[in-house]
């Protein structure tokens, strides 16, 4: 059995596309599993019984073979010196090790390997000491962690300029500036505006980690959204009139019901049309759609569409766009207020209501930012009624 695992997994490596990693690990599995039942049932209770006496032999043989070739397709799968260094060491002192190491190829991957020292009773005949590797994947535990230095670092620049600006203005009317009044008004002007934004990345800062500590909570009020769009874009617009935009809703749906809690699914439109409005000034239009889906039937979802005809997104983009602090121009959202963090917030907010964010755009044409929530179960029935 031993055999013809090592001849399958060894198949599996160029056949499958199996990692040797995986092949090795795969194999150790199966191999300790035998060596078990071995140890446990000598002679194989399904044997006929003239091979009874056969079987223990023959099977000793293999497991030998098989076992005394595990270091070489374990130093040829893993190109480790220090997990083959430690193999060793606890093959001679039969003491634990542990070890994390790092592989490039194929991928970047960190593993934990444990190494121990395992004894199999040999029954009539002497104690088998072999050496068991298990290996762990550390993989995500790291990118979680790297993700949250990267998080605090750029939280810590993005506050740090606003204040060494506060600062510098602070010396200038401090020193040189101090009895020039047009300069002073005009420095405290700026001073006002760096602070607003300080605080706006603050309040975004806080909404996240609010956001992510109840991402598990679904919410179970009943929210239109029709109301809600209708709320945000009529909140929105004096500064529709101050870039010179015309907001355009199409609603073909009379209630919207979702199970949401309203502040944060109004903070959701209100990144999604500030952002059309900002960025696609230029199409002087923003057409907000409201629509069931499946349109006839009984409609699943609530879609909620914004659509702008400024310069778009190139592609590339597109998918990073929901991560924290990323910004296709970071100047461009600097001067328009942004924080970077708007559709992050989006997509955590639409994670906890199990909805979905669709991004698409043409360079030259506009984007388009569709918003997914499931209805209620009274939201569909409503429908049905009509
Ligand atoms: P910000 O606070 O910078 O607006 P967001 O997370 O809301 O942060 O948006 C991230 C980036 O996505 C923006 O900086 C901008 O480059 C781009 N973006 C968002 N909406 C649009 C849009 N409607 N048209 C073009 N670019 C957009």
């Amino acid at each position: 059995m031993l055999l013809t695992t090592a001849l399958v997994f060894t198949a599996l490596v160029p056949i499958a596309g199996l990692g040797p990693v995986p092949a090795v690990i795969g194999f150790a599995a199966v191999a300790v599993a035998v060596l078990i039942r071995e140890a446990s049932f000598p002679g194989s209770a399904e044997a006929a019984p003239h091979a009874d006496r056969l079987m223990p032999a023959i099977v000793d043989r293999a497991v030998e073979a098989v076992v005394s070739d595990l270091p070489d397709p374990i130093s040829f799968a893993l190109r480790v010196p220090n997990v083959l260094e430690a193999i060793r060491a606890v093959a001679a002192s039969r003491e634990m090790r542990r070890i994390e190491f790092f592989q490039r190829v194929p991928t970047d991957r960190w593993w934990e390997a444990t190494i121990a020292p395992l004894v199999l009773p040999g029954g009539a005949g002497p104690d088998r000491h072999l050496v068991l590797l298990a290996l762990r994947d550390l993989t995500p535990l790291r990118r979680v962690e790297e993700m949250r230095a990267d998080f605090v670092a750029n939280a810590s620049h993005e506050l740090r300029t606003p204040l060494a600006s506060l600062s510098g203005f602070i010396e200038t009317l401090q020193g040189p500036a101090r009895n020039d009044p047009s300069s002073r008004d005009r420095f405290l002007a700026i001073m006002k505006e760096q602070a607003t934004r300080m605080a706006r990345l603050i309040d975004d800062l806080l909404s996240l980690s609010r956001i992510e500590q109840k991402v598990h909570i679904h919410p179970d009020t009943t929210t239109d959204l029709v109301m809600i769009v209708h709320e945000v874009a009529d909140g929105l617009s004096p500064l529709a009139q101050e870039r010179d935009v015309e907001i355009k809703i199409t609603d073909r749906a009379h209630a919207l019901d979702v199970l949401g809690d309203r502040d944060e699914l109004i903070r959701v439109f209100e990144n999604l049309i500030e952002n059309a409005l900002k960025y696609g000034a230029s199409g002087k239009r923003v057409d907000i759609s409201l629509a069931r889906e499946p349109a006839t039937g009984e409609a699943r979802d609530a879609i909620v569409s914004v659509r702008d005809y400024g310069p778009g997104i190139a592609p590339e983009h597109l998918p990073r766009l929901t991560e924290r602090f990323y910004r296709v121009d970071i100047g461009e959202s600097r001067a328009q207020g942004g924080t970077g963090l708007g559709l992050a917030l989006v997509k955590h907010i639409l994670n906890r209501h199990r909805g979905r964010l669709m991004i698409e755009s043409t360079p030259g044409s506009g984007a388009n930012f569709s918003v997914r929530l499931p209805l209620s179960r009274a939201g569909r029935a409503a429908h049905i009624l009509k």
